[in-house]
């Protein structure tokens, strides 16, 4: 028996439903559909909820819209893609069980690669791709992290952050591209990689998502997340609207422009609102005068903070984060008690029908377009595509482009680098320079990043070095040498890699940005006795200065991720030091924030500065 009609099957006749017709326009489809939907399937659609709380029955019983996995969060511990296809699909089989048969998306952090998961290629955290000035590459990435991500089966990924980091402070300083909108503007090619290229004729705003191979993203954090007061995380973010318009909005007009699905709200507060409780900004901004016509969705329990303390009045919470604008609800625990609030509000005639039914549209408006509504299964014929050999070399292009070599050598005419391969015996020293772990920085495997070498496969920048030099140079590693060690050891040079430990999101807030321990002390043992390189592997400017007279060439290598073969690449003359820095070094953290074009700019090193080198041409 038909679900909407009462005719059976028995009876001969094919039930022709138009939504489910996808020649039919879309807006047709969406109409028809919404037309059929009832109130608790329409609140069902409006929900995100975790995968550790979702299952097939709890999509069927709630009419789920969504299922996410928060950071770190699969189905087991370095699951391969075929168990996370098998999870996807699990859950997508009991949305489909449903009535009216309506697929969920599955949404991820894939913020550099496939993070989440194991054997994915990892490539460098946004900071090092804004240092690339290379738009063309992100979009190569993009595509690249489209097809690891569907490898797996999931559809949707939480990624671009496009924040203007305004200060290093900011923990999640490595997620935004630069301080510099405009070349956070030009990194929105990253959308067209994870979505495929807009087709030309479309009505701005309406999203793009060209099927299988390819994601649905999110723009993040809207907006200031990268402009709060002392770079405190989910903060207040205090600013004119001249300021806002000219800094942190730029990259959401691109976005829209190239068909972004959907736009993630920021925790933090916009001159003292809370942007989840912002109607005139998300409403008001973004769906009227920019025209978004994809889905808004909120941050993870990002409404529960617009009371403090949070969660203290949640009805009030839901009812100011839904008329604010808010499509999709990251919940993403207690979806009972979301569900139970948003049915009162809309029964009560508190929130309109009208802006359930704005909600619902825009989700499936998604849905239609990327074709999950054709497609909501993934086959195994993508999962190949984790970790590919291919990606791989994509990163570790990425991460060549990404170095900036800050200074080389006592002057222009004594450059240190690029190093000769055929030393006799060399230093490899520091933390960081067999540490995958550190390398990727957080947002990999678990939310706060891992140290180590155990998280996932991938090359170390020692493991790169010893591959690149003369099988006869004698390559000797330590962490943290003494002197007496360094002076006596008859080494032609040394390697220093250091930085700081993974951190995500306000784990990461410093207000000292120091190199933590051994790190300094690393620098000092070695290059007082030895002719140096250091590398810094971190996701912002930190302080250097101290150091720096003892240093003979500097570089910043960010947050490279798994491909550390793109260091030795460069550090041996295989290719030329390229990047430029995407955020202003500073001399010290008393001058923060401190932004180019700033009435009393007086950095270490500027923005956009960045030394280059001639690769070496074997002949
Ligand atoms: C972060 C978002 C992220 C979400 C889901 C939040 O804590 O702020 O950037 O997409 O978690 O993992």
């Amino acid at each position: 028996i038909c679900c909407c009609c009462g005719i059976s099957a028995a009876e001969g006749k094919t039930h022709y439903m138009k939504y489910k017709d996808p020649k039919q326009p879309l807006n047709a489809r969406i109409k028809d559909l919404l037309s059929r939907m009832s109130l608790e399937e329409k609140i069902g659609q409006m929900v995100q909820i975790e995968r550790s709380v979702a299952s097939a029955e709890v999509m069927k019983k709630y009419f789920i819209g969504s299922v996410l996995s928060s950071g770190g969060s699969g189905p087991a511990k370095h699951a391969s893609a075929k168990q996370w296809i098998k999870m996807v699909n699990e859950f997508q089989k009991g949305s489909l069980s449903t009535r009216l048969g309506i697929p969920m998306i599955y949404g991820i952090d894939a913020i550099h690669g496939n993070n989440n998961v194991y054997k994915a290629t990892i490539f460098p955290h946004n900071i090092g791709l804004g240092a690339t000035r290379d738009p063309e590459l992100v979009k190569r990435i993009g595509a690249a992290t489209a097809l690891e991500v569907r490898a797996t089966g999931i559809q949707y990924t939480f990624a671009p952050c496009i924040a203007v980091c305004r200060d290093p402070r900011w923990g999640r300083c490595y997620e935004s591209y630069s301080e510099d909108h405009e070349i956070v503007q030009a990194m929105t090619e990253i959308i067209p990689g994870l979505q495929g290229e807009i087709p030309a004729n479309s009505r701005k705003g309406v999203p793009f998502v060209a099927g299988k191979t390819k994601v649905a993203a999110s723009a993040k954090h809207y907006v200031g997340d990268g402009g709060t007061t002392e770079g405190i995380n989910a903060n207040n973010t205090e600013i004119s609207w001249h300021g806002l318009l000219s800094t942190h909005m730029p990259p959401y007009y691109n976005s829209i422009i190239k068909g972004v699905a959907t736009i993630m709200v920021s925790y933090s507060s916009l001159n003292g609102e809370k942007m989840h409780a912002n109607r005139n900004l998300v409403t008001g901004f973004l769906k009227n005068t920019l025209h978004f016509r994809g889905f808004v969705i909120s941050d993870m329990e990002g409404i529960d903070f617009i009371t403090s303390p949070p969660h203290a009045n949640y009805t009030y919470s839901i009812q100011a984060g839904i008329e604010a604008g808010i499509d999709m609800v990251m919940v993403p625990f207690n979806y009972t008690e979301f569900i139970d609030g948003l049915t009162m509000l809309v029964k009560k005639r508190i929130i309109t029908m009208s802006r359930i039914d704005d909600a619902v549209r825009r989700i499936l408006r998604v849905k239609f377009v990327m074709g999950l509504f054709e497609e909501p299964f993934s086959d195994h014929s993508l999962a190949n595509q984790l970790g590919t050999k291919k990606h791989r070399e994509l990163a570790r292009e990425a991460v060549r482009k990404s170095l900036v070599l800050l200074k080389n050598g006592v002057s222009a005419d004594k450059p240190l680098l690029p190093l000769p391969k055929t030393a006799s015996k060399i230093l490899v020293a520091g933390s960081h320079a067999d540490n995958l772990g550190y390398q990727c920085g957080g947002w990999t495997m678990e939310w706060q990043g891992v140290a180590g070498n155990n998280l996932t496969t991938g090359t170390t920048i020692l493991t790169a070095i010893k591959r690149t030099v003369d099988p006869t140079t004698d390559v000797v590693h330590k962490e943290n040498p003494s002197s007496h060690y360094v002076k006596s050891g008859k080494f032609s040079y040394a390697i220093v890699v250091v930085g700081e430990h993974p951190y995500a999101e306000g784990n990461g807030d410093s207000l000292n940005l120091t190199i933590p321990y051994p790190g300094p002390s690393t620098i000092k043992n070695v290059c007082r006795a030895l002719k140096c390189v250091v590398i810094v592997i971190s996701g912002r400017p930190v302080v250097i200065r101290p150091y720096l007279a003892s240093i003979d060439a500097l570089v910043a290598a960010w947050l490279p991720g798994t491909e550390g073969q793109g260091v030795a690449d460069v550090l041996f003359g295989d290719y030329g030091f390229t990047g430029k820095l995407p955020m202003t070094w500073f001399k010290n953290v008393d001058q923060l924030p401190m932004n180019v074009g700033d009435p009393h700019y007086d950095p270490l090193f500027p923005f956009g500065y960045g030394l280059t080198t001639k690769p070496i041409r074997a002949n």
